[in-house]
């Protein structure tokens, strides 16, 4: 194995960041708005080591999709943190699939939840925050309801039949915040159309629910047209990590 140069990682790293900023400016200005753009560096896959660097160049939110991993990192913050109390920790976010018997980890370490798909994950994870609020004072946890545009519900996501009933029960339980929409579009298709019945199923959720502001939506590949949709958080790895390293 080659031992990596982390200097010359760094200046990957901040040269793709760059990069990408620039897409997400280009792409908001050329849609007219002047509002901001979040962004979420996904980071799945990639060591963290990784991690570290994106967060001394500036990077305040990580996205992962893997229980696991994600749990690892999180430990692995929980630690470097305790030992350099300057470094500043993202914001972690969930974007995965949730298997209803393990919400009650992601209401641990998560601070935004981005892939809420069923009355059950919810309901794990307003129990699983709760206990959090009452023995550590956690804060009450973002939540996005992810949508599904196919209703190949096993791909993740809730049908758009059932989007608005889920908000509405994320927005009603306890320990849990409605914070917004994820779409992750079908293979099939344009994405520019997927994103726009996004957004339509969004705006009537966000009528109902003023909190409900993020509209997650765009990666690597298609943040330009998520962004025209009126997007207002990508989640972006491969532009920025590069290949993700076969697990
Ligand atoms: C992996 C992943 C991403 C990032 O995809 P890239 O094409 O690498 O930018 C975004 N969203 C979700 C839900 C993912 O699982």
């Amino acid at each position: 194995m080659n031992t990596p140069d982390p200097t010359a990682r760094r200046d990957e790293l901040s040269a793709n960041l760059t990069a990408v900023r620039e897409r997400i400016a280009a792409a908001t200005a050329a849609a007219g708005r002047t509002d901001e753009v979040g962004l979420v560096v996904v980071t799945k896959f990639q060591p963290f080591a990784d991690m570290r660097l994106l967060a001394e160049l500036g990077v305040t939110t990580m996205g992962e999709n893997r229980l696991q991993e994600a749990q690892g990192k999180a430990a692995a913050w929980d630690e470097a943190c305790a030992a350099d109390p300057e470094l500043r920790r993202p914001a972690l976010h969930m974007i995965g699939h949730i298997q209803s018997k393990k919400t009650g980890a992601v209401a641990r370490f998560a601070d935004m939840v981005e892939s809420v798909d069923s009355i059950k994950v919810a309901d794990g994870l307003s129990r699983g925050r709760v206990r959090q609020i009452e023995e550590a004072g956690a804060a009450p946890l973002p939540c996005l309801v992810q949508l599904s545009l196919d209703g190949d519900t096993a791909r993740g996501g809730v049908s758009l039949e059932e989007a608005e009933a889920l908000a509405a029960h994320v927005a009603a339980a306890d320990g849990l915040e409605l914070a917004g929409v994820m779409v992750v579009p079908p293979l099939e298709g344009e994405p520019a159309a997927h994103f726009a019945r996004a957004a339509a199923v969004w705006e009537r959720i966000r009528a109902a629910h003023p909190g409900a502001a993020t509209f997650s939506a765009g990666m690597s590949g298609d943040l330009e047209d998520a962004i025209a949709a009126g997007s207002t958080m990508v989640r972006v790895g491969t532009a920025i990590l590069g290949p993700r390293p076969i697990p």
